[in-house]
């Protein structure tokens, strides 16, 4: 992957704009043909002319002339680059990424470049939309009459079938204060009860497996653990691809490092790799305990770390000694040979630090997998040390504050709803009175779903999702969401799948066209700004809650949460004594001098577990830019220990057979898209960067024994749908495997519905299928 340079951007020209340029000649007598003489594609004079643009920018187009610039974070990915925004009149023109912000020092991947492109689509909502029961069609309707269909039509169903028969279904896009700002409004001031997010499509292992093993969810790393690694290991991590700029950053590493990829594809990522193990797929859990045994046999493991910092290594260096290099070798297709080069070279280096993302975390047994990963680190004493960690590489740009701040899976600050002391906690910051905080969990994603289609569940809010593209087995949840007796979404755009099926549509500002903050994989809270001004009548998510709760009655209850500046300011109280603790960040400004600040940063210089922050009472303190967890071995646990998790590995749901041969594996397609590209479809630039239809990776030689043709149209067919897309023929994927990448909406018309039961994360990465010739 190609990281794009800070060169001004040029921006593709106005249809029609050639013409003007062009006079005024008949086109009936113009072939329009490019000549030596005149050129008739491509950009005009005026377009290339560059001017200095002050600010540090070098040249800019003339036109493209900044008067002033800001720095927002961008609103995509987790890996959370800053881009400087360029601006004329107060308004964003154009962009360029930060060169001195410490995540991304410069760089930018496509789709940071293009993040402008999206917000003047002709599809964005610019006033609330509400369905018609003559016509069926949604029309427009001021947000007078939308707050108060919505409020009526809730509050009838809550009446009549209780608190439980609503639900809502977030995002890990929008803002920290946005999260839970609506997390508190429907549990505490609405008085519902069912409420998730989609973080649970990509984050909920990480966030239950560190949950369980540190005593919180706590990735350990900072960004320059990359470049800090003696050796690399990326399980189920396509790096180079779904987080460029990480990428980057290990391209960085001057210690020429081992760089260990487990995936069953060939990746970007694996073919940069030292060592590619390219397992079967869904034997990741088997492969790892067959590692940890290996290093146990050997003594090739930190007893020292082990005895001081853990607990549980006994029970699991028996457990795992059933995990043989015969039988691991046999279940993972991988060679005894390379169990041992691998074992050997992370026990051989000072510095190894583990990653992992969407392989681990959407399987059936996501938890265990991510716990094994963290056994490896633990085991080896490779965690709070520079070029360490057992290290979950998050999605979403915001999916840390919805794992922490979102008040849906759990309560505010990483709290449990569970516990009563912790109620009462938030009771009193919050000044409300402990018994409007249910002491019940939610449903989860799938379970909410199951609750639509069962008739329980009677009323559903999504908010910057899009359900009926992105869940597993999308035929169902599509077909659930059009038995539900009230729809809301509130989204940027009014044509995703799922806004289409709403009864009242929201219209909602996006990313640079509010405020608020977003916390990265490396725990970094960013600032993101106000650079254009949203289209028609739509508001920010916040000022949406804010009418909400005013059209329901509970404003009293969130005076205090005027502005997301102010719900900032609670978000601190909330953390306090966390964890999670940022009480030592003062406000946004103190973001934005500092390139963004990690948690924890507590006022009192606690929390920090290297002790490392200035604690100056009088002036605003500077933390360190890059700071990592767990230095002095204490874990978040009761006792101060890391626990060694496990579980015996178990088989697939959907195994292949005769009918169905094929296993069926998705990810991320191109750096250039964005899951279900409802905001990087938008840009002409980005479409030029992937195929516009559906794609099938396929091996050469399953190829020729299905007799298909490079690009050949092709069915993929399973227990759950058919779809059509372009044969792609390929080594990249082992014999027996097909790769679609999930942006396209066919592909989840395929998946099946299964969920690791520690997380209820989906299980994307696997299911039979079966090819079909289309002639
Ligand atoms: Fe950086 Fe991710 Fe945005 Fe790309 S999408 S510019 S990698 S934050």
């Amino acid at each position: 992957m190609k990281t794009m340079s800070r060169e001004p951007k040029v921006e593709s020209r106005k249809p029609g704009h050639a013409l003007a340029g062009a006079g005024s000649r008949p086109s009936t007598l113009d072939p329009r043909q490019n000549s030596l003489l005149r050129q008739w594609t491509g950009p005009l004079t005026e377009d290339l002319t560059l001017h200095p643009g002050d600010f540090g920018l070098g040249k800019v187009p003339a036109r493209l002339r900044p008067d002033a610039t800001t720095r927002s974070v961008c609103g995509f990915c987790s890996t959370g680059c800053s881009l400087d925004v360029h601006l004329q009149s107060g308004v964003a023109v154009n962009l360029t990424p930060t060169a001195d912000y410490p995540v991304n020092l410069g760089m930018a991947c496509p789709k940071g470049w293009e993040a402008l492109a999206c917000l003047a689509a002709p599809d964005r909502g610019t006033t609330p939309l509400l369905r018609d029961a003559k016509t069926g069609k949604l029309e427009p309707v001021d947000w007078d009459e939308a707050m108060q269909v919505f409020t009526l039509k809730f509050k009838a169903i809550m009446d009549q079938h209780g608190p439980e028969s609503v639900a809502f279904l977030s995002t890990g896009q929008i803002c920290t204060e946005e999260m839970a700002f609506l997390g508190a409004l429907w549990k505490f001031g609405m008085g519902a009860l069912h409420g998730d997010s989609n973080t649970r499509q990509c984050m909920a292992t990480s966030h239950v497996a560190y949950k369980q093993s540190f005593g919180f969810d706590a990735p350990p790393y900072t960004y320059a653990d990359f470049e800090e690694s003696d050796c690399l290991v990326f399980i189920g991590s396509n790096l180079c691809i779904a987080h460029p700029i990480m990428w980057q950053r290990v391209m960085r590493n001057k210690k020429n490092p081992d760089i260990i990829v487990i995936d069953p594809r060939r990746t970007e990522t694996a073919m940069n790799a030292t060592q590619h193990l390219a397992l079967a797929p869904k034997s990741d859990l088997t492969l790892l305990y067959g590692i940890a045994n290996l290093l146990i046999q050997k003594n090739w493991i930190n007893r020292e770390f082990i005895e001081k910092h853990t607990t549980g290594f006994e029970e699991f260096a028996a457990f795992v000694r059933q995990f043989t290099p015969d039988k691991v070798a046999a279940e993972t297709g991988l060679t005894v040979g390379q169990l041992f080069r691998f074992a050997e070279t992370i026990a051989t280096r000072k510095a190894v630090s583990f990653w992992w993302t969407m392989g681990v975390n959407q399987g059936h047994e996501s938890t265990r997998t991510a716990q094994a990963v963290i056994n490896l680190a633990l085991m080896t004493g490779n965690i709070g040390r520079p070029g360490t960690g057992a290290n979950s590489v998050t999605g979403q740009c915001n999916a840390m504050g919805s794992r922490i701040f979102a008040n849906a899976s759990g309560l505010l600050g990483g709290r449990d709803f569970l516990n009563a002391e912790h109620r009462a906690e938030v009771a009193r910051l919050l000044h409300i009175a402990p018994e409007t905080i249910p002491a019940k969990n939610s449903l989860a994603y799938d379970q909410i779903l199951q609750g639509v289609a069962d008739g329980k569940v009677k009323g559903l809010w999504v908010i910057a999702t899009n359900t009926a593209h992105s869940w597993i087995d999308s035929a169902r949840a599509t077909g659930a969401l059009a038995k539900l007796d009230f729809l809301v979404v509130q989204d940027m755009f009014t044509t995703t799948e799922t806004a289409r099926q709403a009864h009242l549509f929201l219209p909602a500002a996006g990313w640079g066209e509010k405020e608020g903050t977003f916390i990265n994989s490396e725990r970094r809270f960013g600032h993101i700004k106000k650079v254009s001004r949203a289209p028609g009548h739509a508001l920010s998510d916040f000022n949406i809650f804010r009418l909400i709760a005013n059209y329901w009655g509970c404003a009293e209850m969130f005076s205090q949460w005027s502005s997301p500046q102010a719900a900032f300011q609670i978000l601190k109280r909330l953390s306090a004594g966390r964890p999670c603790d940022i009480t030592g960040i003062a406000d946004y400004r103190h973001l934005d001098a500092e390139g963004g600040i990690q948690w924890p940063f507590s006022k009192l210089g606690l929390g920090t577990s290297d002790g490392s922050q200035t604690q100056t009472p009088d002036a605003i303190p500077h933390p360190p830019s890059e700071r990592r967890l767990f230095a002095d071995g204490k874990f978040f646990t009761p006792d101060g220990r890391a626990k060694f998790l496990f579980d015996q590995p178990r088989a697939v749901a959907e195994p292949t057979n005769e009918e169905f041969p094929f296993v069926l594996l998705t990810g991320r397609g191109t750096s250039a898209q964005w899951h279900t590209n409802t905001r990087t479809g938008k840009s002409a630039v980005l479409r030029t960067l992937y195929p516009a239809k559906a794609y099938a990776e396929i091996h050469p030689s399953d190829a020729a024994q299905l007799g298909l043709e490079p690009n050949s149209e092709i069915a993929i067919v399973s227990r759950r749908g058919r779809v059509t897309c372009t044969a792609v023929l390929t080594p990249t994927v082992q014999p027996g495997q097909i790769f679609v990448p999930m942006h396209y909406g066919v592909t989840n018309q395929l998946t099946r519905g299964e969920f690791d039961p520690h997380s209820r994360q989906p299980s994307y990465k696997h299911c039979a299928v079966r090819l079909e010739q289309i002639s």
